[in-house]
Formats: structure tokens, C-alpha cells, sequence
């Protein structure tokens, strides 16, 4: 056999080993074909038209509604809607869901960010920080006092998953806020655990960034009004957002697109058979990256302990005599792109996203693509 050239630029993965998609980024991810088509397919009926008209308000209640499906929440829980991101809604719930006591579960960039933004707000009297290593989760624990546990279903920096729960012995009224801006849609979740799920669109849900989204219990839509009296800018003001929200609209101009390939794939994601098939297919996806990882002298899941193992981001670290970020850049080069360990966490490793739309078949290619450029380096 021929051995391959070991300069990147000259590594050439075979065509036939490549994933029909080549898209394995954790944030903006593959949004899927069809509904980029179906977007297309629009013409001049939709982009371009009112956000305060029945056109884009149609659509924006089937996100409504097709999140409200997918997540099974129970009568009385509504989903808001407003402009900026899931980083918006950290100073978003700081303004109308933190009464003045929060504690945040921090394990990783996304988790830590949100406690830093209430550490900062001085309308928060304290912020009690819960900690583990990067790579792992900590336990919540409960204390009289606190107003809102926080918690991120998916620490989208390190690949850990944590359990969405309410933290025993936590005061009758206090509220359980949920970062799940990388899980939704690809994770399991019990609406009756969370007072707040929150999330970008642009990851698990496979649309575009921009947009928060927030599924609200009957506690949450009550603490909106208990703190309707304190300041707060009004494009961060969740009580605007409801009563937008509930008119199927947002306070400021939306993104259609945006809107448009949230729906797509909140249908999408209902018809395959809702959370149930998206966990079993996010789970087939990362269980073909960790087992393939486990085979390979030069490879290992970076998190440790397997019920800590996301679904929808699969870390693999990669041997010290392995250059990570080489091998990201020539998949990079061979069209298969975002498999780039987190800036932040400085580790020699690949990240690679199995969010619903991601197919496992794609992700098997995957794992013959590094296989031919590790050995490639090697020869
Ligand atoms: C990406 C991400 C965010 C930030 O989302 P933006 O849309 O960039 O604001 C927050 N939390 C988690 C868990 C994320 O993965």
C-alpha cells in the first residue's frame, strides 16, 4: 500500500470514507438540508414580510407549540420568546426570575459565565457558587434562602451532562432555572423538575443563532410579576417578552430565518417520535465516538465517568504524541469542519457535536476520517 503524505495540506481522506454531511459543530451546527430548502421554497411569502402579521406570527406559535410538545410541559407552563441568545437571558432572568439569592451549579465555560453575570448584578444580594473540575458535574445542594437554583442540563465547554432536578430540601418557592441551550431537543428532560428551560436555537435545535427561548412554569410566570417592580431595561424585560410571547410575538424585530428552521425542526423532531427517539439517536451517535475512542490506544473520552457523558457534545482526547488541533485542521480541509476542542479548555482533543440532526452513520464516517489522518501523521 501507498503511504500517505503526512503533510496536512497533502492528506487527502479517500472520498469514500467522508460523512455524507460534513458538519460536527457544537454551536452554530448543522442545520438540515431540507430545512434550508423548505426555507428556500418560501420564495416571497414569508422573509421579508411583517413580524407583526399572521404570516411569521403562525410560525412563531408552531415554535411555541412544537416546543411545548417536544418538552411534554404540563398545563400552565408557557414558552416566552425575546431577542439575544441564551446570553441575554442570563441578565434576562437576573432582572425578573433571581429574586436576590441564586446558586449556580459551575462546571465548565457556559455555567460559569451565568454565575458571573449575577455576581455582578447589583441588585443580587448573593451568589453561591457549586464547583467541580471541568470534565465532571457537581451535586446541587439545597440551603434556606436560596431564590433560584441554577443548573445546565449540558455543559456544551466540556461534553458533561448533569441531571435536571430539584435539589431536595430546596425552599417551597424557590425556582429551578435550566441552561439548556445544547440540550434541548436532544436530551431527556422531566418538565416537572425545571421552573425555566432555557435555550439558544442554533444547537441541538439545529436553527440559527439570536433568539432565547424559555419553556416557564406557573412559578415562573409568578415570580415575573412578584419582581415586576423592580428597574430593568425593557429589551430584557420578561414580563414585555410574555405578553409578546403570548400574542406570538417578540418585543423587537426576529430573525425570521431564525424562526422558520426552529419550527422546521421542532416538526421534524415531533414526527421522528419526539425526545424519546431524539435521546436514543443522540445516544447512538455519542456512543459510536466514545466506543471507537475506547479502542484506540491514542484515544479516551475526556470525561471520565460514563453517567456524566453527554449525548449531544462528545470530547475525545487524544493521545500527548497527537497534535488535536492538526487533526481538526485537516479535517477542516477535507470538508469536515468544527471538530475543534473548546478555545477555553486548552485540551488536546477533539469536540465533536451529535445533536439530533447529526446521523450516526455520519458520525461512524467520522471515526474512519481521524483513523486515516492519525495514521496518515504517523506514516
Ligand atoms: C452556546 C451556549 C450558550 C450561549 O448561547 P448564545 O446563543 O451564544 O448566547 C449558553 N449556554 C450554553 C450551555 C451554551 O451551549
Amino acid at each position: 500500500m501507498v503511504r500517505a503524505m503526512t503533510t496536512q495540506n497533502e492528506v487527502r481522506i479517500p472520498l469514500d470514507l467522508l460523512p455524507a454531511d460534513g458538519r460536527f459543530g457544537s454551536g452554530p451546527s448543522k442545520v438540515r438540508v431540507e430545512a434550508l430548502r423548505a426555507l428556500a421554497e418560501t420564495g416571497s411569502s414569508y422573509m421579508g414580510t411583517s413580524h407583526r402579521q399572521a404570516t411569521v406570527k403562525d410560525v412563531v406559535a408552531r415554535v411555541r407549540t412544537g416546543l411545548s410538545d417536544l418538552l411534554r410541559l404540563p398545563d400552565g407552563y408557557e414558552v416566552l420568546l425575546g431577542n439575544g441568545g441564551a446570553t441575554a437571558f442570563w441578565d434576562v432572568a437576573g432582572f425578573r426570575l433571581v429574586r436576590d439569592h441564586s446558586r449556580h451549579a459551575v462546571f465548565g465555560e457556559f455555567s460559569s459565565k451565568f454565575a458571573q453575570a449575577m455576581q455582578e448584578a447589583p441588585h443580587i444580594a448573593q451568589v453561591d457558587v457549586v464547583e467541580s473540575d471541568p470534565g465532571t458535574h457537581p451535586e446541587m445542594t439545597a440551603a434556606a434562602g436560596v431564590d433560584a437554583y441554577c443548573l445546565t442540563h449540558n455543559e456544551t465547554s466540556t461534553g458533561v451532562a448533569m441531571p435536571v432536578a430539584r435539589p431536595a430540601g430546596a425552599d417551597a418557592d424557590a425556582l429551578v432555572l435550566v441552561d439548556a441551550t445544547s440540550a434541548a431537543g436532544g436530551m431527556e428532560v422531566d418538565a416537572a423538575e425545571f421552573d425555566v428551560y432555557y435555550l439558544s436555537p442554533q444547537k441541538a435545535l439545529a436553527s440559527e443563532g439570536g433568539l432565547w427561548l424559555a419553556a416557564c412554569s406557573p412559578a415562573a410566570l409568578a415570580r415575573i410579576d412578584e419582581l415586576a417592580d423592580r428597574w430593568c431595561p425593557a429589551s430584557l424585560d420578561l414580563g414585555i417578552a410574555r405578553d409578546n410571547s403570548l400574542k406570538d410575538q417578540t418585543y423587537n424585530t426576529p430573525a425570521l430565518a431564525t424562526i422558520f428552521l426552529l419550527a422546521e425542526q421542532l416538526d421534524w423532531l415531533n414526527t421522528q417520535g419526539g425526545l424519546a427517539w431524539a435521546q436514543a439517536r443522540t445516544a447512538e451517535s455519542s456512543g459510536v465516538l466514545y466506543d471507537w475512542a475506547e479502542a484506540r490506544e491514542w484515544a479516551s473520552p475526556f470525561v471520565t465517568d460514563p453517567a456524566k457523558r453527554s449525548t449531544v457534545v462528545t470530547t475525545i482526547d487524544l493521545a500527548d504524541g497527537i497534535d488535536a488541533t492538526l487533526v481538526s485542521k485537516i479535517l477542516r480541509a477535507n470538508g469536515v469542519v468544527d471538530t475543534d476542542a473548546y478555545r477555553k479548555l486548552g485540551r488536546n482533543q477533539v469536540r465533536i457535536a451529535t445533536f439530533p440532526a447529526i446521523t450516526p452513520d455520519d458520525c461512524r464516517a467520522l471515526t474512519a476520517c481521524i483513523d486515516y489522518v492519525v495514521e496518515a501523521l504517523a506514516g
